[in-house]
Protein backbone atom coordinates (compact mmCIF):
# COMPACT_ATOMS: atom_id res chain seq x y z
CA UNK A 1 0.00 0.00 0.00
CA UNK A 2 1.34 3.60 -0.79
CA UNK A 3 0.26 6.60 1.10
CA UNK A 4 0.39 10.08 -0.49
CA UNK A 5 -1.17 13.41 0.89
CA UNK A 6 -2.52 14.41 -2.25
CA UNK A 7 -3.43 11.23 -5.41
CA UNK A 8 -4.31 13.39 -9.04
CA UNK A 9 -5.83 11.14 -11.88
CA UNK A 10 -5.33 12.74 -14.99
CA UNK A 11 -2.06 14.44 -15.75
CA UNK A 12 -3.26 15.95 -18.97
CA UNK A 13 -2.64 20.19 -18.88
CA UNK A 14 -4.51 20.57 -15.95
CA UNK A 15 -3.34 18.00 -13.94
CA UNK A 16 -0.39 18.07 -14.40
CA UNK A 17 -0.35 21.81 -13.69
CA UNK A 18 -2.02 21.37 -10.82
CA UNK A 19 0.99 19.06 -9.36
CA UNK A 20 3.92 21.14 -10.33
CA UNK A 21 1.77 24.44 -7.93
CA UNK A 22 1.52 22.09 -5.44
CA UNK A 23 4.97 20.49 -5.03
CA UNK A 24 6.93 23.70 -5.98
CA UNK A 25 5.48 24.96 -2.63
CA UNK A 26 5.19 22.47 -0.35
CA UNK A 27 6.35 19.16 0.35
CA UNK A 28 3.44 17.31 0.71
CA UNK A 29 3.84 13.75 -0.99
CA UNK A 30 2.21 14.13 -4.38
CA UNK A 31 1.09 10.99 -6.83
CA UNK A 32 -0.14 11.40 -10.14
CA UNK A 33 -1.85 8.71 -12.09
CA UNK A 34 -2.62 8.53 -16.06
CA UNK A 35 -3.46 5.94 -17.94
CA UNK A 36 -1.37 6.85 -20.57
CA UNK A 37 2.28 6.65 -20.39
CA UNK A 38 4.56 10.10 -20.22
CA UNK A 39 4.98 11.35 -23.85
CA UNK A 40 8.29 10.99 -25.67
CA UNK A 41 9.33 14.61 -26.87
CA UNK A 42 7.61 15.83 -29.31
CA UNK A 43 8.45 16.17 -32.81
CA UNK A 44 8.82 19.98 -34.75
CA UNK A 45 9.05 18.60 -38.46
CA UNK A 46 5.22 18.22 -38.03
CA UNK A 47 2.18 19.89 -35.63
CA UNK A 48 -0.24 18.46 -33.45
CA UNK A 49 -3.51 18.57 -34.84
CA UNK A 50 -5.08 19.65 -31.38
CA UNK A 51 -3.73 22.85 -30.25
CA UNK A 52 -5.19 25.30 -27.33
CA UNK A 53 -5.16 29.39 -27.40
CA UNK A 54 -3.19 29.87 -24.05
CA UNK A 55 -4.68 33.27 -22.50
CA UNK A 56 -1.87 35.39 -20.59
CA UNK A 57 -2.61 34.29 -17.22
CA UNK A 58 -2.49 30.75 -18.25
CA UNK A 59 0.99 31.65 -19.82
CA UNK A 60 1.93 33.26 -16.05
CA UNK A 61 0.97 29.64 -14.34
CA UNK A 62 3.43 28.21 -16.65
CA UNK A 63 5.89 31.07 -16.00
CA UNK A 64 5.00 30.40 -12.40
CA UNK A 65 5.81 26.49 -12.36
CA UNK A 66 9.32 27.05 -14.58
CA UNK A 67 7.55 25.27 -17.48
CA UNK A 68 7.00 28.34 -19.93
CA UNK A 69 10.42 28.55 -21.09
CA UNK A 70 10.57 24.59 -22.18
CA UNK A 71 7.34 24.92 -23.92
CA UNK A 72 8.82 28.15 -25.99
CA UNK A 73 11.67 25.85 -26.94
CA UNK A 74 9.81 23.66 -28.06
CA UNK A 75 6.98 25.46 -30.04
CA UNK A 76 4.83 28.58 -29.48
CA UNK A 77 2.96 31.08 -32.27
CA UNK A 78 1.99 34.24 -30.67
CA UNK A 79 -1.20 35.86 -31.74
CA UNK A 80 -2.08 39.82 -31.63
CA UNK A 81 -4.84 40.20 -32.97
CA UNK A 82 -8.31 38.60 -33.34
CA UNK A 83 -10.46 39.32 -35.96
CA UNK A 84 -13.88 37.99 -35.74
CA UNK A 85 -16.95 38.20 -38.47
CA UNK A 86 -20.55 37.11 -39.39
CA UNK A 87 -20.54 34.81 -42.34
CA UNK A 88 -24.26 36.18 -42.58
CA UNK A 89 -23.89 40.37 -42.38
CA UNK A 90 -21.85 43.21 -41.79
CA UNK A 91 -20.56 42.35 -38.27
CA UNK A 92 -16.85 42.51 -37.72
CA UNK A 93 -15.19 42.24 -34.25
CA UNK A 94 -11.18 43.21 -34.64
CA UNK A 95 -8.49 43.01 -31.32
CA UNK A 96 -5.51 44.21 -31.91
CA UNK A 97 -2.84 44.08 -28.67
CA UNK A 98 -1.65 47.12 -29.82
CA UNK A 99 -4.67 48.73 -28.21
CA UNK A 100 -3.89 47.34 -24.70
CA UNK A 101 0.02 48.34 -25.43
CA UNK A 102 0.66 44.62 -25.02
CA UNK A 103 2.86 42.90 -27.76
CA UNK A 104 0.10 39.75 -27.75
CA UNK A 105 -3.01 38.60 -26.90
CA UNK A 106 -1.74 34.79 -26.35
CA UNK A 107 -0.01 32.12 -27.77
CA UNK A 108 -1.46 29.28 -30.20
CA UNK A 109 0.23 26.12 -28.27
CA UNK A 110 0.14 22.47 -29.52
CA UNK A 111 -1.16 20.54 -26.45
CA UNK A 112 1.53 17.70 -27.07
CA UNK A 113 4.31 20.73 -26.29
CA UNK A 114 2.21 21.78 -22.91
CA UNK A 115 1.94 18.16 -22.30
CA UNK A 116 5.45 16.92 -22.56
CA UNK A 117 6.56 20.13 -21.07
CA UNK A 118 4.80 19.57 -17.71
CA UNK A 119 5.10 15.53 -17.82
CA UNK A 120 9.51 16.50 -17.91
CA UNK A 121 8.92 19.20 -15.17
CA UNK A 122 7.06 17.00 -12.98
CA UNK A 123 9.99 14.66 -13.51
CA UNK A 124 12.07 16.99 -11.43
CA UNK A 125 10.15 17.68 -7.94
CA UNK A 126 11.00 14.39 -5.08
CA UNK A 127 7.39 15.30 -3.75
CA UNK A 128 5.79 14.08 -6.97
CA UNK A 129 5.55 10.29 -7.74
CA UNK A 130 4.17 9.83 -11.94
CA UNK A 131 1.92 6.09 -11.88
CA UNK A 132 1.51 6.05 -15.61
CA UNK A 133 0.50 4.39 -17.49
CA UNK A 134 -1.76 2.52 -15.16
CA UNK A 135 -5.87 1.85 -14.63
CA UNK A 136 -7.66 2.43 -11.12
CA UNK A 137 -10.07 -0.15 -10.77
CA UNK A 138 -11.83 1.15 -7.84
CA UNK A 139 -12.48 4.12 -5.44
CA UNK A 140 -13.40 3.35 -1.43
CA UNK A 141 -14.56 6.63 0.19
CA UNK A 142 -14.12 6.66 4.01
CA UNK A 143 -14.05 9.69 6.82
CA UNK A 144 -10.64 9.93 6.57
CA UNK A 145 -9.31 8.95 3.30
CA UNK A 146 -9.52 7.83 -0.03
CA UNK A 147 -8.16 4.84 -1.03
CA UNK A 148 -7.88 3.80 -4.43
CA UNK A 149 -7.44 -0.08 -6.25
CA UNK A 150 -5.12 -0.42 -9.45
CA UNK A 151 -5.83 -2.79 -11.77
CA UNK A 152 -2.64 -4.27 -10.86
CA UNK A 153 -3.87 -4.76 -7.70
CA UNK A 154 -1.56 -1.67 -6.09
CA UNK A 155 -3.38 -0.09 -3.09
CA UNK A 156 -3.01 3.98 -2.85
CA UNK A 157 -4.44 5.80 -0.34
CA UNK A 158 -5.06 9.75 -0.42
CA UNK A 159 -5.92 12.28 2.19
CA UNK A 160 -7.12 14.17 -0.82
CA UNK A 161 -8.24 12.91 -4.13
CA UNK A 162 -8.53 15.25 -6.82
CA UNK A 163 -10.02 14.47 -10.25
CA UNK A 164 -8.25 16.13 -13.66
CA UNK A 165 -9.20 13.29 -15.57
CA UNK A 166 -11.16 14.95 -18.46
CA UNK A 167 -14.68 15.37 -19.83
CA UNK A 168 -15.48 11.60 -19.09
CA UNK A 169 -14.06 11.66 -15.49
CA UNK A 170 -13.76 8.35 -13.78
CA UNK A 171 -13.38 9.67 -10.55
CA UNK A 172 -16.66 12.00 -11.14
CA UNK A 173 -18.45 8.90 -11.96
CA UNK A 174 -17.04 6.65 -9.02
CA UNK A 175 -17.98 10.02 -6.62
CA UNK A 176 -21.75 9.91 -8.20
CA UNK A 177 -21.23 13.43 -8.92
CA UNK A 178 -24.05 14.69 -11.12
CA UNK A 179 -23.34 16.75 -14.17
CA UNK A 180 -25.88 19.00 -15.79
CA UNK A 181 -25.72 20.17 -19.81
CA UNK A 182 -26.18 18.84 -23.35
CA UNK A 183 -24.10 17.32 -26.58
CA UNK A 184 -23.92 19.92 -29.03
CA UNK A 185 -25.77 19.25 -32.31
CA UNK A 186 -22.17 20.09 -33.26
CA UNK A 187 -18.94 18.54 -34.02
CA UNK A 188 -14.94 19.74 -34.19
CA UNK A 189 -13.34 19.20 -37.28
CA UNK A 190 -9.58 20.04 -36.45
CA UNK A 191 -6.33 19.89 -38.75
CA UNK A 192 -3.48 22.20 -40.01
CA UNK A 193 -3.27 23.99 -43.53
CA UNK A 194 -1.12 25.98 -44.80
CA UNK A 195 -2.35 29.04 -46.39
CA UNK A 196 -1.99 31.00 -49.81
CA UNK A 197 -1.21 34.46 -47.90
CA UNK A 198 0.17 34.99 -44.66
CA UNK A 199 -2.04 35.12 -41.67
CA UNK A 200 0.04 37.80 -40.10
CA UNK A 201 -0.30 36.52 -36.64
CA UNK A 202 -3.90 37.14 -36.68
CA UNK A 203 -6.51 34.41 -34.96
CA UNK A 204 -9.29 34.59 -37.96
CA UNK A 205 -12.91 33.78 -36.87
CA UNK A 206 -16.18 33.28 -39.29
CA UNK A 207 -18.95 32.99 -37.40
CA UNK A 208 -21.56 30.71 -40.04
CA UNK A 209 -25.37 29.64 -39.07
CA UNK A 210 -23.52 25.73 -38.73
CA UNK A 211 -20.54 27.02 -36.31
CA UNK A 212 -17.74 28.76 -36.45
CA UNK A 213 -14.72 28.29 -38.50
CA UNK A 214 -10.81 28.96 -37.40
CA UNK A 215 -7.80 29.35 -38.34
CA UNK A 216 -5.10 29.85 -35.82
CA UNK A 217 -1.66 31.03 -36.51
CA UNK A 218 1.25 28.34 -36.38
CA UNK A 219 4.62 29.22 -37.25
CA UNK A 220 6.04 29.05 -40.89
CA UNK A 221 2.58 29.85 -42.16
CA UNK A 222 0.38 27.18 -41.02
CA UNK A 223 -2.63 27.82 -39.26
CA UNK A 224 -4.75 25.28 -36.94
CA UNK A 225 -8.45 24.93 -38.40
CA UNK A 226 -11.24 24.16 -35.65
CA UNK A 227 -14.08 24.27 -37.77
CA UNK A 228 -17.23 23.34 -35.54
CA UNK A 229 -20.29 22.31 -37.88
CA UNK A 230 -23.33 19.51 -37.59
CA UNK A 231 -21.43 16.34 -36.94
CA UNK A 232 -22.52 14.65 -40.15
CA UNK A 233 -20.58 17.59 -42.00
CA UNK A 234 -18.03 17.35 -39.84
CA UNK A 235 -17.95 13.52 -41.05
CA UNK A 236 -18.13 14.30 -44.31
CA UNK A 237 -15.33 17.39 -44.24
CA UNK A 238 -12.81 14.29 -42.75
CA UNK A 239 -13.65 11.68 -45.17
CA UNK A 240 -13.55 13.51 -48.40
CA UNK A 241 -10.62 13.71 -50.81
CA UNK A 242 -8.18 16.30 -49.30
CA UNK A 243 -8.00 18.21 -52.79
CA UNK A 244 -12.11 18.53 -52.10
CA UNK A 245 -11.80 19.37 -48.43
CA UNK A 246 -9.19 22.22 -49.44
CA UNK A 247 -11.76 23.46 -51.79
CA UNK A 248 -14.27 23.51 -48.92
CA UNK A 249 -12.12 25.38 -46.53
CA UNK A 250 -11.57 27.71 -49.06
CA UNK A 251 -15.00 28.45 -49.71
CA UNK A 252 -16.11 28.21 -46.05
CA UNK A 253 -13.08 30.75 -45.13
CA UNK A 254 -14.17 33.35 -47.86
CA UNK A 255 -11.07 32.90 -49.68
CA UNK A 256 -9.82 34.72 -46.86
CA UNK A 257 -6.00 33.45 -46.51
CA UNK A 258 -6.38 32.51 -50.21
CA UNK A 259 -6.18 28.72 -51.42
CA UNK A 260 -5.38 25.94 -48.85
CA UNK A 261 -1.88 24.63 -49.85
CA UNK A 262 -1.22 21.53 -48.00
CA UNK A 263 -3.70 20.10 -44.79
CA UNK A 264 -2.74 17.52 -42.64
CA UNK A 265 -4.25 14.39 -41.26
CA UNK A 266 -8.26 15.72 -39.68
CA UNK A 267 -9.97 14.52 -36.67
CA UNK A 268 -13.32 14.97 -35.38
CA UNK A 269 -14.11 15.89 -31.72
CA UNK A 270 -17.83 15.79 -30.33
CA UNK A 271 -18.67 19.26 -28.36
CA UNK A 272 -20.35 19.06 -25.32
CA UNK A 273 -22.06 21.51 -22.62
CA UNK A 274 -21.88 20.63 -19.09
CA UNK A 275 -21.28 21.58 -15.73
CA UNK A 276 -20.94 19.71 -12.29
CA UNK A 277 -23.23 20.67 -9.32
CA UNK A 278 -20.58 19.95 -6.74
CA UNK A 279 -16.56 20.69 -7.19
CA UNK A 280 -16.32 19.28 -4.17
CA UNK A 281 -16.73 16.23 -1.45
CA UNK A 282 -15.42 14.95 1.34
CA UNK A 283 -11.50 14.25 0.52
CA UNK A 284 -12.23 15.15 -3.22
CA UNK A 285 -12.18 17.85 -5.80
CA UNK A 286 -12.33 17.91 -9.31
CA UNK A 287 -11.02 20.40 -11.61
CA UNK A 288 -10.49 21.11 -15.52
CA UNK A 289 -13.02 19.44 -17.87
CA UNK A 290 -13.94 17.13 -15.51
CA UNK A 291 -16.11 19.67 -13.80
CA UNK A 292 -17.08 21.56 -17.12
CA UNK A 293 -16.57 21.79 -20.42
CA UNK A 294 -17.49 24.55 -22.68
CA UNK A 295 -17.65 25.15 -26.67
CA UNK A 296 -14.54 25.65 -27.83
CA UNK A 297 -15.64 28.98 -29.92
CA UNK A 298 -13.21 30.93 -27.77
CA UNK A 299 -10.55 28.88 -27.07
CA UNK A 300 -11.34 29.10 -23.18
CA UNK A 301 -11.58 25.82 -22.38
CA UNK A 302 -8.01 24.54 -20.78
CA UNK A 303 -8.00 27.96 -19.53
CA UNK A 304 -10.68 27.79 -17.07
CA UNK A 305 -9.26 24.72 -15.97
CA UNK A 306 -5.58 26.13 -15.33
CA UNK A 307 -7.78 28.89 -13.41
CA UNK A 308 -9.16 25.86 -11.33
CA UNK A 309 -6.29 24.39 -10.92
CA UNK A 310 -4.30 27.58 -9.79
CA UNK A 311 -7.54 28.44 -7.61
CA UNK A 312 -7.07 24.96 -6.11
CA UNK A 313 -3.25 25.28 -4.97
CA UNK A 314 -3.10 28.56 -3.36
CA UNK A 315 -6.04 27.10 -1.66
CA UNK A 316 -4.29 24.04 -0.59
CA UNK A 317 -0.97 26.07 0.10
CA UNK A 318 -2.70 28.63 2.46
CA UNK A 319 -4.18 25.74 4.23
CA UNK A 320 -0.83 23.91 4.71
CA UNK A 321 1.45 27.28 5.56
CA UNK A 322 -1.48 27.39 8.05
CA UNK A 323 -1.40 23.94 9.54
CA UNK A 324 -5.13 23.52 8.63
CA UNK A 325 -6.04 20.33 7.14
CA UNK A 326 -6.08 20.34 3.24
CA UNK A 327 -8.95 17.82 2.82
CA UNK A 328 -11.14 20.03 5.18
CA UNK A 329 -14.57 20.70 4.01
CA UNK A 330 -14.24 24.71 4.76
CA UNK A 331 -10.97 24.67 3.13
CA UNK A 332 -12.11 22.84 -0.33
CA UNK A 333 -16.03 25.08 0.00
CA UNK A 334 -13.07 27.77 -0.70
CA UNK A 335 -12.11 26.74 -3.71
CA UNK A 336 -15.39 25.66 -4.88
CA UNK A 337 -16.94 29.26 -4.38
CA UNK A 338 -14.10 30.81 -5.80
CA UNK A 339 -13.83 29.11 -9.15
CA UNK A 340 -18.03 27.82 -9.84
CA UNK A 341 -19.21 31.32 -10.17
CA UNK A 342 -16.32 32.03 -12.67
CA UNK A 343 -16.75 28.82 -14.55
CA UNK A 344 -20.43 29.53 -14.81
CA UNK A 345 -20.77 32.67 -16.18
CA UNK A 346 -17.84 32.28 -18.64
CA UNK A 347 -20.01 29.34 -19.70
CA UNK A 348 -22.96 30.64 -20.24
CA UNK A 349 -21.64 33.53 -22.41
CA UNK A 350 -20.01 31.41 -24.66
CA UNK A 351 -22.97 29.13 -24.81
CA UNK A 352 -25.10 32.40 -25.88
CA UNK A 353 -22.41 33.36 -28.30
CA UNK A 354 -22.98 29.66 -30.01
CA UNK A 355 -26.79 30.25 -29.78
CA UNK A 356 -26.84 33.78 -31.24
CA UNK A 357 -24.56 32.96 -34.29
CA UNK A 358 -26.79 29.73 -34.92
CA UNK A 359 -29.77 31.61 -35.50
CA UNK A 360 -31.09 32.84 -39.12
CA UNK A 361 -33.87 34.82 -37.68
CA UNK A 362 -33.15 38.42 -39.54
CA UNK A 363 -34.12 39.90 -36.41
CA UNK A 364 -31.32 38.14 -34.81
CA UNK A 365 -28.94 38.51 -37.16
CA UNK A 366 -29.49 42.69 -37.89
CA UNK A 367 -29.18 42.94 -33.21
CA UNK A 368 -25.95 41.03 -33.56
CA UNK A 369 -24.70 42.13 -36.43
CA UNK A 370 -25.28 45.97 -35.49
CA UNK A 371 -23.97 44.96 -31.71
CA UNK A 372 -20.56 43.55 -33.52
CA UNK A 373 -20.13 46.53 -34.99
CA UNK A 374 -21.05 48.74 -32.33
CA UNK A 375 -18.49 47.46 -30.16
CA UNK A 376 -16.07 47.57 -32.86
CA UNK A 377 -16.27 51.23 -32.42
CA UNK A 378 -16.28 51.28 -28.49
CA UNK A 379 -12.45 50.72 -27.82
CA UNK A 380 -13.36 50.71 -23.82
CA UNK A 381 -15.79 48.20 -24.20
CA UNK A 382 -13.50 46.55 -26.24
CA UNK A 383 -10.69 46.69 -23.71
CA UNK A 384 -12.93 44.83 -20.77
CA UNK A 385 -13.56 42.24 -23.56
CA UNK A 386 -9.83 41.72 -25.08
CA UNK A 387 -8.53 41.02 -21.17
CA UNK A 388 -11.28 39.07 -20.57
CA UNK A 389 -9.94 37.12 -23.14
CA UNK A 390 -6.35 37.06 -21.85
CA UNK A 391 -7.78 35.98 -18.51
CA UNK A 392 -6.70 38.71 -16.60
CA UNK A 393 -10.47 40.26 -15.30
CA UNK A 394 -11.94 38.48 -11.94
CA UNK A 395 -10.38 36.59 -8.86
CA UNK A 396 -7.00 35.56 -10.40
CA UNK A 397 -5.02 33.16 -8.02
CA UNK A 398 -1.44 34.40 -7.33
CA UNK A 399 0.01 31.85 -9.12
CA UNK A 400 -1.98 32.95 -12.21
CA UNK A 401 -0.24 36.50 -11.53
CA UNK A 402 2.97 38.86 -12.59
CA UNK A 403 4.00 41.80 -12.54
CA UNK A 404 1.70 43.02 -15.48
CA UNK A 405 0.34 46.38 -15.61
CA UNK A 406 -3.06 44.58 -16.81
CA UNK A 407 -3.51 43.14 -13.33
C1 LIG B 1 -11.64 21.02 -30.90
C2 LIG B 1 -11.26 21.59 -29.57
C3 LIG B 1 -10.53 22.77 -29.52
C4 LIG B 1 -10.19 23.33 -28.30
N1 LIG B 1 -9.48 24.49 -28.26
C5 LIG B 1 -9.19 25.07 -27.08
C6 LIG B 1 -8.47 26.31 -27.03
O1 LIG B 1 -8.11 26.91 -28.05
N2 LIG B 1 -8.22 26.86 -25.80
C7 LIG B 1 -8.65 26.27 -24.66
O2 LIG B 1 -8.42 26.83 -23.57
N3 LIG B 1 -9.29 25.08 -24.67
C8 LIG B 1 -9.59 24.47 -25.85
N4 LIG B 1 -10.25 23.28 -25.87
C9 LIG B 1 -10.60 22.62 -24.60
C10 LIG B 1 -9.42 21.85 -24.03
O3 LIG B 1 -8.90 20.93 -24.97
C11 LIG B 1 -9.82 21.13 -22.76
O4 LIG B 1 -10.48 22.04 -21.92
C12 LIG B 1 -8.60 20.54 -22.06
O5 LIG B 1 -8.00 19.52 -22.81
C13 LIG B 1 -8.99 19.98 -20.69
O6 LIG B 1 -7.81 19.61 -20.02
P1 LIG B 1 -7.88 18.57 -18.81
O7 LIG B 1 -6.47 18.39 -18.36
O8 LIG B 1 -8.92 18.99 -17.83
O9 LIG B 1 -8.45 17.24 -19.46
P2 LIG B 1 -7.81 16.34 -20.60
O10 LIG B 1 -7.02 17.13 -21.55
O11 LIG B 1 -8.96 15.53 -21.15
O12 LIG B 1 -6.81 15.37 -19.80
C14 LIG B 1 -7.30 14.33 -19.00
C15 LIG B 1 -6.14 13.41 -18.63
O13 LIG B 1 -6.66 12.38 -17.78
C16 LIG B 1 -6.27 11.12 -18.27
N5 LIG B 1 -7.31 10.16 -17.89
C17 LIG B 1 -8.54 10.04 -18.41
N6 LIG B 1 -9.22 9.07 -17.77
C18 LIG B 1 -8.40 8.59 -16.81
C19 LIG B 1 -8.52 7.58 -15.81
N7 LIG B 1 -9.65 6.87 -15.66
N8 LIG B 1 -7.46 7.34 -15.00
C20 LIG B 1 -6.31 8.05 -15.13
N9 LIG B 1 -6.14 9.01 -16.06
C21 LIG B 1 -7.17 9.27 -16.88
C22 LIG B 1 -6.08 11.30 -19.77
O14 LIG B 1 -5.19 10.32 -20.30
C23 LIG B 1 -5.51 12.72 -19.83
O15 LIG B 1 -4.10 12.71 -19.69
C24 LIG B 1 -10.61 22.71 -27.08
C25 LIG B 1 -11.34 21.52 -27.13
C26 LIG B 1 -11.68 20.97 -28.37
C27 LIG B 1 -12.49 19.70 -28.39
Amino acid sequence: MSQFDIVIVGSGMVGATLACMLASETDLSIAVIDTVAPLEQPSTASFDIRVSAITRASENIFKNIAVWETIKALRVSPYRDMHVWDAKGNGVLHFDSADLAEPTLGHIIENRVMQYALQQRLKTFENITVIAPACCKKMIENDEQIVLLLEDDKVITASLLVGADGSRSWVRQQANIMVRGWDYDQAALVTYVKTEKPHQEIAWQRFMPTGPLAFLPLTEGYSSIVWSTTPEHANELKNMSEAEFKKALCIASDNTLGEILSCAERGVFPLRFFAVDNYIKPNLALVGDAAHTIHPLAGQGVNLGLADAAALAQTLVDAYNSAKSIHSKPVLRRYERWRKADNLAMMVAMDGLKNMFGSELSVVRELRNTGMNMINNLPVVKNILIKQAMGLTGDLSRFASLDSHLN
